[in-house]
Order: structure tokens, then sequence, then C-alpha cells
């Protein structure tokens, strides 16, 4: 794609949702500004590198589920506060919000997720989790940091202590935000809704790394607009008339006709979307019957459905209503019964354009243009999206995290693949990620608060 010109960043319009973002007031900075602000950061870095190491590894060795991630909670307010932001717990859950008003400006929010995953870390590393507890089915798992979410504390905790030892250069207020129950997506509604734009100065930019297991730590990579896709979770009961094996004729078989959907869903994303509209219907989990012999009276089926914009999102859902009805009068079923989760529906995350292109002019004089990566959204989902709330300029980038030897390993042929993100073998590399991140949100952030 050529590179646009730099006054066609006002006619962006982003791909989905929104209205026009606010335009970014402060000229892009010069080289020698980076350069002075990054020499600032990386003396303070220089001083705190070892313990924010020694934080990630404690982190890392504790980590908590979604919701239940009270002592990880607990030390985010201790580590804001002891940094001099006021703080205030339990919002939203176990959410953690830290202020810092210095003077005038705008009011940059950082985000940073706190919970684990339920997986049995095989690392090996001597800092590994050996946590197991009940998740909230009451199952007994192992908890593991395999997102990297404890990367993005200990970044978040370095950029508290960086930009508080640097107030007298930047103007403005921090909204540094400790979010829980990330990968249920629940997190950051449940702040917002126990009003986190309400009770708290109300951003003007929100940022937000993630840990990238497939890049090198000192390289970052971000898009334009679309970064995330939104995401809903379907239920189908199918409904039928369960009867004995060898008596099929005296039932409605609920098997074959989940089968049916099943398939029939397929046509969704192959005949009725756009081919250049992104789309993605998945059937995760299919239930049904306990013996070979017994037609059951009903299957379960649950769906993820992945999009990119909300005319398609309610296109895709209405018509797995109406392929499920179809089927089952076909079939002469009972209705079935189609769930949308709504709660659990996380909308796209759009990385706001001019904000994107500011933040990314000075990750280059940072890094070097060769380590800043413009990379393809990705389907995924994650709720950082939502702090947009249909205004807020967002941007999230994404921050390697392995070492250049393991990068270049993994392009040989036939080499195994890295391990990847929410796998039991993601091992960041702790102390160059942790820098790289501390000194990536702080450039961004004083770039947005610069005096
Ligand atoms: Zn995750
Ligand atoms: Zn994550």
């Amino acid at each position: 794609m050529p590179r646009l010109p730099v006054f066609a960043a006002v006619l962006f319009v982003a791909p989905a949702g929104g209205s026009d973002p606010p335009p970014v007031a402060n000229p892009a900075p010069s080289a020698g500004w980076v350069k002075a602000r990054a020499a600032a950061v990386d003396k303070v870095l220089d001083a705190e590198a070892a313990d924010l190491v020694g934080l990630y590894q404690h982190l890392h060795t504790n980590p908590e589920l979604s919701l239940q991630e009270v002592k990880t909670a607990a030390r985010m307010a201790a580590e804001l506060r002891k940094a001099g932001f006021e703080v205030t717990e339990k919002v939203g859950g176990n959410g953690v919000v830290g202020v810092l008003k210095n003077g005038p400006g705008p009011v940059v929010l950082l985000r940073a997720d706190m919970d684990g995953l339920p997986i049995v870390e095989q690392t090996g590393l001597p800092y590994a989790s050996k946590v197991r507890t009940r998740d909230r089915f009451g199952n007994d798992v192992g908890v593991m940091h395999a997102c990297g979410h404890d990367i993005h504390m200990a970044s978040f905790v370095g950029s508290a202590r960086v930009l508080a030892a640097l107030k007298g250069s930047w103007s403005g207020t921090l909204v540094f935000v400790a979010q829980p129950a990330e990968e249920v997506v629940a997190g950051a509604r449940a702040m917002l809704d126990d009003g986190l734009y309400a009770r708290f100065p109300k951003p003007d930019y929100a940022v937000a790394l993630h840990a990238d297991p497939l890049t090198p730590a000192g390289v970052v990579s971000y898009t334009e607009g679309l970064a995330l896709a939104n995401s809903d979770a379907v239920d189908i009961v199918v409904k039928g008339r369960g009867g004995h094996g060898s008596a099929p004729h005296q039932t409605i078989d609920p098997v074959v006709l989940a089968a049916r959907i099943i398939l029939d869903l397929q046509t969704i994303v192959s005949r009725e979307v756009d081919p250049l509209d992104p789309c993605v219907v998945t059937v995760g989990s299919i239930h049904g019957g306990t013996k070979h012999n017994i037609i059951p009276n009903e299957v379960k089926l649950q769906l993820t459905v992945r999009t990119t914009k909300t005319e398609v999102r309610d296109h895709v859902l209405k018509a797995i209503n109406r392929i499920a009805r179809a089927a089952a009068v076909a079939a002469r079923a009972p209705e079935p019964v189609v769930t949308v989760h709504l709660e659990e529906f996380t909308p796209a995350t759009l990385n706001d354009v001019p904000l994107t292109r500011k933040t990314v002019g000075v990750f280059k004089e940072l890094l070097g243009g060769g380590n800043v990566r413009e990379r393809r959204p990705l389907m995924g989902a994650e709720d950082f999206g939502r702090f947009a709330q249909g205004k807020t300029p967002i941007f999230m980038y994404f921050l390697g995290t392995i070492t250049q030897d393991q990068y270049d390993a993994a392009k040989k042929p036939d080499a195994p693949p890295l391990p990847g993100m929410h796998t039991d073998r993601y091992a960041p590399v702790p102390e160059p990620s942790i820098r790289a991140g501390v000194r990536t949100e702080c450039l961004a952030i004083l770039n947005l608060l610069n005096k």
C-alpha cells in the first residue's frame, strides 16, 4: 500500500463505529526532543530495572485467574501509591485506579491488565508458576501468566515511577488503570460501569501495550484503525425428540440436526458476507447424548463470532438465528433456542489514526524505524477497545518479548514454531521487554503531555 501524505490523516474515516477523532494538538516532536526525553527516562529506568524485574518475577510466580486478582490488585495499588499516585481500589471488582495530577493539560489513561490463565506452566523457568486454584466453575486448574499481563504490569509500574520522577518535564493528568478480568472480557466494562469516566478525570487519550510472543524485545508493532475484532459468544440449543437409537423414525434426532446446522453455518461467511469483510464463525463446542443407542432430546452448540464492522456483526448474528430455525423447520423439530450473550460481547479495538501516527513517529525516533512495524489486524479480541467509549482516541501496540536469537532460530526451515500467546511455554525475556515497555509507554505519554 502506498504511504499516505501527512494531510490525509484528517480525511481518514475509521472502519467501524465512532465519530471523527479530535485533532492531536502538538506537532510531531523533533529527533532532539525524543533523544533528550529518552535519556531522562533511561536514567530513572536504569536505577529501577532490577527492582522491576523482581516485581515481574513475583507476579509471574503468583498469577491469579480472572475475577480473582485480589493480591495482584493490592500490589498494583501499593506500587502506584508508593510512586505518588492517588489510588482508589475495588473499581469494577478488583480494578485499581491511580491518578497523578500535574498541572494543566490533557488527561492520559494508561491501562495494564492483571489476570492470568488456567494453564499449567511448562516453561521450566526458576520463577515458573506452580499455582493451582479453583476456577469459577469449581474445577481445579493450574494458573499461569501466559498472555504476558505480568510484563504489562511491570512496565506500567515502571512507567508510573519514571513519570512521577520526571514531573518537571510534563503537564497534565495521568490516570493509571490496573484492570481485572481481561481474559473473560469483563473487566473494562465493569470498571466503566463503576464510573471510571465519571468518578475520575475523563481521559483525552487512552494507551495500552500488549506483549507479543513472536517479535524480539525492542521491536513494537501496530495497526492504524482496526487492531482487533468484534467478538460475540452465541449458544444454540438444538431441540429434538429422543428415543431408542434403533428406532430413529420414532424420534426427531437433534444430533443429525445439529450436524446440519453446523454445516449450514459455514455458508454465512462463504456465501452471505462480502469476501472483503473479515468474518469468522466457529462452533467451538458441541455436546449431546449419553450413550451409543440413545437419541437425546437436545444438543448444545457454543459459537464464537468475529467481525470487524457493526453491520456485518448484525447480519451474521441474525443469520445464525435464521439458519438454526430453518434447519429445525426442515427437520420438523421444535424451535431451537439461540442466545447471543451480550454480556460477553467485546467491541473491536480501533486505534485512533492521528494518535497512532503521532505515537508511532516518536517510537521510530526512539527505537529506530526498522523496529517499529506495521502489522495486520487480528481477529482476536481485547476489551481495551471499550475504553474508546465511541469517542476517546485509543492506541494499543504490541511489544516484542523474545530474544533476537529465539526469533532468528524460528525463521530457519523446519524450526518448531515459537510458543504463542496462551501457550504453556511462553516465556518473555524480562528485562529487555520491560525496558522497552517502560520506554515506549513513557515516550508516548510525554509526547501527549509535552509542556
Ligand atoms: Zn490473553
Ligand atoms: Zn492479553
